[in-house]
């Protein structure tokens, strides 16, 4: 698919909308200007694609909104090098900005279809994650723990324990927790047992699901 000057001026268009939201971290600003997001859906919603909003890809699941991928990405705080944990990897967009922001980059999806479809697009478009995982992110990554970050693009009705106990210390878990409306939450780990908790707002995600499909 290609990526024209008229994509690349709609693109310009929702990193202005995007900062006007509020968004102030100039890299992650300059990921999403990057990244050809129309390329991650299908090509029915073409026109949709730089419009800050989440729209569905296979397995009904969604691709997040522009704007709630950029906080979250501004919450982990990536510097390069570092290594990052995903759970839910769905069309790889985030995958990709986090690329793009110079992290190492560790991703679990449990529906198999998008697995499988993102594995193969992902390096199509030059991006090359550490590693995808077909499993549960409930567990976390233990064999590749500690992880400077972990971000979590599904709903959590619960802060999964695993998650916390792989960050690294000064490592940054950002996770929405709730049921049918999610707070974002970052932990900050400060210690073996300690960790900073910082609420910020009100988001919906699709739900973080148990075990692989
Ligand atoms: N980061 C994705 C967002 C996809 S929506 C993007 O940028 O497109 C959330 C994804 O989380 C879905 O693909 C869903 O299948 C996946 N998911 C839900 N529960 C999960 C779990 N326990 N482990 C791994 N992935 C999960």
């Amino acid at each position: 698919m290609k990526d024209t000057f008229k994509h690349k001026g709609l693109r310009q268009q929702l990193v202005e909308t995007i900062k006007a939201k509020g968004i102030k971290d100039e890299n992650v600003l300059d990921a999403i200007g990057r990244i050809p997001r129309h390329v991650f859906m299908d090509s029915g919603f073409l026109d949709h694609a730089y419009q800050d909003k989440a729209f569905p890809i296979a397995a009904d699941q969604t691709i997040s909104q522009p704007y709630t991928v950029a906080f979250q990405s501004e919450l982990l705080q990536v510097k390069p090098g570092d290594k990052i944990l995903e759970i839910g990897t769905g069309s790889g967009y985030q995958t990709a900005v986090l690329l793009e922001l110079g992290a190492s980059v560790f991703s679990i999806e449990r529906q198999r279809e998008l697995y499988k479809k993102t594995s193969k697009f992902l390096p199509k478009l030059g991006y090359r994650p550490k590693k995808l995982i077909f499993g549960d992110g409930y567990k976390g990554l233990k064999e590749e723990a500690p992880f400077n970050g972990i971000i979590v693009t599904a709903g959590a009705p619960f802060v999964p324990k695993p998650l916390l106990s792989q960050l690294a210390i000064d490592g940054r878990l950002v996770i929405p927790v709730g049921d049918e409306v999610q707070i974002m939450t970052l932990f900050i780990r400060k210690g073996i047992k300690e960790f900073e908790k910082h609420e910020f707002g009100e988001f919906r995600f699709v739900p973080l699901l148990e075990d692989k499909n």
